[in-house]
C-alpha cells in the first residue's frame, strides 16, 4: 500500500484531535471528489513499518483521542492488510483511543458481505473501528453543515453496537437506529 498524507493534528475528521492517515488508492471515482490525485494506488510514499512507528509517536500524546483512515479508499482489497497491520500494533498500544475509517464501500451492501477480498482480514479489520463514515460522496447531496460527512447519503456507523446487534447502529445518539440491513 501507498499512502498520501498524514497529519498529526486533525480536528476535522473524527472526535477531537486526531491522527489521520491518508492511503492511496481508490476505485469509485466520486464526482467532486476531494482528494483526486489520491485515486492512484501508485501515489505517495510506501507504506512500512516505519511509517507504522512514525504514527505509533504521533498518536502518544495524550490530547490525541485517535486514529482516523481516510483516503483514497482504505477498504480496497489491496489497502485492508496494510491496515490491518498498523490496527493491531495501536491496538496493542494504545487500546482506548479510538479508531475511525472512511469508506465509500457500505457497511451492509459491500464490507460485511465479504467481497472486497479475504473475509478474514475484513473481519479483523472491523473488530478494531469504533465508527465508519460509509457511503461514496454524492456531490448532489453535498451539505457542508454536516459533521464529519461531506454529503447527506454518507452514514456515521456505531461499528460495535452493529455488528454486536446484526443492524446498522448510527454513532449519534441524536441519529437514533436504522432499523434492519437493507
Ligand atoms: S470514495 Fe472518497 S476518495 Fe474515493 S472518489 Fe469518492 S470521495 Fe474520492
Amino acid at each position: 500500500m501507498n499512502y498520501a498524507t498524514i497529519k498529526n493534528n486533525d480536528i476535522a475528521n473524527g472526535p477531537g484531535v486526531r491522527v489521520s492517515l491518508f492511503v492511496s488508492g481508490c476505485t469509485h471515482h466520486c464526482k467532486g471528489c476531494f482528494n483526486e490525485i489520491a485515486w492512484d494506488f501508485d501515489y505517495g510514499e510506501p507504506f512500512t513499518q516505519e511509517t507504522i512507528d512514525s504514527i505509533l509517536q504521533m498518536m502518544a500524546p495524550d490530547y490525541i483521542q485517535g486514529i482516523t483512515l481516510l483516503g483514497g479508499e482504505p477498504f480496497e482489497p489491496q489497502n485492508q492488510p496494510a491496515i490491518v497491520d498498523l490496527l493491531r500494533q495501536i491496538k496493542v498500544k494504545y487500546p482506548n483511543k479510538s479508531i475511525w475509517a472512511f469508506s465509500g464501500y457500505l457497511f451492509d451492501k459491500d464490507i460485511l458481505t465479504g467481497k472486497l477480498g479475504p473475509w478474514e482480514i475484513t473481519k479483523e479489520y472491523l473488530s478494531y473501528l469504533d465508527v465508519l463514515v460509509d457511503g461514496r460522496f454524492v456531490e448532489e447531496k453535498k451539505n457542508l453543515s454536516l459533521r464529519f460527512r461531506g454529503s447527506s447519503n454518507q452514514r456515521l456507523i456505531d461499528v460495535p453496537k452493529s455488528l454486536q446487534s446484526g443492524e446498522v447502529v448510527l454513532w449519534d445518539d441524536w441519529q437514533g437506529q436504522e432499523r434492519g440491513m437493507k
